[in-house]
């Protein structure tokens, strides 16, 4: 399972916030905006530095670090 679907179904959500801390190890794809997890054997990881070890399932390999994820999406979407 990954760490994606974790958070989404908001299972483990405390253990992965203490497993990564911030900055939130995750890309969001320039081509279709979706947000791509690193995984756990992609950890640890920082988002600014590396990129992601695949590519999006659109197929592109072009994303934006994600650094504001605490802020924005983690927030709005997973109740921490
Ligand atoms: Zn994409």
């Amino acid at each position: 399972m990954s760490i994606g679907l974790k958070i989404c179904s908001g299972i483990g959500v405390s253990h992965v916030k203490r497993l990564l801390g911030v900055p939130f190890p995750a890309w969001t794809c320039r081509a279709c905006g979706t947000l791509l997890l690193a995984t756990r054997e992609e950890l640890p990881v920082d988002p600014r530095l590396t990129g992601p070890n695949r590519p999006c399932s659109c197929g592109s390999t072009d994303f934006d670090p994600e650094q504001d994820v605490m802020d924005t999406w983690l927030h709005h979407h997973v109740r921490l």
